[in-house]
């Protein structure tokens, strides 16, 4: 650590500065893109001692690589974790991180409603390997933890969840989940560093997909994962072996997204409240989902262990999916596509995006209305959100 040591600054301030003084070159101000496959040693001696990991150094881009060292250090002091890496993208973080801590035998606990990539994972690829997946009801506290009590290598937590924004008490499983000596990971993808602290409230290892809020701009695919040492390292290994390495080029977008972090991520907590009040009362709209209103089942939990309530809600429409079909197209400051986190908002319904492969019984099970829309909140002028919002609402029959 040099003169820029950011550990006991504000959020704003780290994602500035964290993490990229060591990467300056030649007086540049901002990181380097290095795209040198390998880097060369004069002295034998010195080569193996940093390919063995004793000096610090890069041997090979598949392993290592100063731009996306630097993205990883930020992200580590984001976190207040103790180590950091990355990944191709946030379901090669997951993947990585997963197949790198478990075994034959072991047994997974987690919940139905993970990201559609992670859910997948557990019903279909961990069974190959004889990975024993219990996937409990996201709002069950005392379901997780009586499945807990049946023994768990690893718990894997995500709040709030995806497409309708359930939150799980972290501090509460985090603690059932090491009573069982089980090893406590959560996808903290939607709220971000900047809402909330999983490793403060006893996770073991955070992952992100990088792609959404972290990057920010929708132009960059990533993952990160953060938190003990030992575990962050066994994933390393992993992903060293595997290959699913963070190309330079997306490591410098997503460190440059990450500059405007906090100051994104705090707009759009604010609409993202904003609107979901303003959804509430019209009529066209059957139920809000976020926990930032008070209707909330769990917003007492939110309110206590998140610091903003995130920039994605959702929303369902009483004419169910026909009034999805007439009022996605008259939004004008949304983007139709299948992404979340951007400067831009992005609108779509989980039925035809993330929970596309699913029946209307299996979504209806997970309690996804045919008529949701998810709503990610860019970083617009919130009254200007608000009136396409109306607009498009008032061609709704409901509202007529
Ligand atoms: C998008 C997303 C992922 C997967 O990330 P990719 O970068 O698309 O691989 C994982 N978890 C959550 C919560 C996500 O929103």
């Amino acid at each position: 650590m040099g003169k820029r040591d950011v550990r006991g600054s504000q959020m704003d301030t780290r994602a500035v500065w964290a993490g990229e003084e060591t990467y300056l070159a030649e007086r540049a101000t901002q990181v380097p893109v290095v795209h040198s496959v390998s880097f060369g040693y004069e002295d034998v001696d010195e080569w193996y001692e940093v390919a063995l990991g004793r000096r610090s150094g890069h041997i090979y881009g598949r392993n290592t690589n100063p731009t996306v060292a630097a993205l990883e250090e930020k992200v580590r002091l984001l976190e207040d974790a103790e180590a950091a890496t990355s990944f191709s993208t946030g379901m090669a973080a997951i993947s990585g991180t997963l197949l790198a801590l478990l075994s034959p035998g072991d047994r997974v606990v987690s919940i139905k409603d993970t990201y559609g990539g992670t859910s997948k994972l557990f019903l279909e690829f961990l069974p190959k390997f004889k990975v024993d997946v219990t996937l409990c009801d996201t709002g069950d506290h005392d379901a997780i933890e009586a499945e807990l009590a049946k023994g768990c290598k690893l718990l894997y937590l995500e709040t709030p969840t995806n497409p309708t924004l359930k939150v799980l008490d972290l501090e509460r499983l985090s603690a059932a989940g090491h009573r069982q000596g089980a090893i406590v990971v959560v996808d903290n993808t939607f709220a971000t560093p900047v809402n909330q602290h999983p490793l403060a409230m006893g996770a073991d290892l955070v992952v992100h997909s990088a792609t959404k809020f972290l990057g920010g701009h929708a132009d960059a695919l990533g993952g990160i994962l953060c938190g003990r040492k030992d575990l962050v390292r066994a994933a390393y290994h992993f992903r060293e072996i595997n290959g699913a390495t963070l190309h330079p080029e997306a490591a410098y977008l997503i460190l440059r997204g990450l500059k405007t972090l906090a100051l994104r991520v705090r707009q759009q907590n604010r609409s993202a409240l904003e609107i979901a009040q303003f959804l509430a009362t019209q009529p066209a709209v059957e139920q809000v989902f976020y926990p930032g209103l008070p209707s909330h089942p769990l917003h007492d939990v939110a309110a206590r262990q998140m610091e903003g309530f995130g920039g994605v809600l959702s929303f369902s429409l009483r004419g169910g999916f026909a009034d999805v079909r007439r009022f996605l197209p008259e939004l004008r400051l949304a983007h139709l596509a299948a992404n979340l986190g951007a400067v831009e908002t992005v609108a779509g319904p989980p039925r035809t995006t993330s929970h596309v492969e699913l029946t209307q019984e299996e979504r209806a099970a997970l309690g996804i209305p045919e008529g949701l829309i998810r709503y990610s909140v860019g970083i617009e002028a919130t009254e200007d959100l608000l009136a396409d919002l109306g607009r498009a609402l008032g061609k709704l029959p409901a509202s007529a």
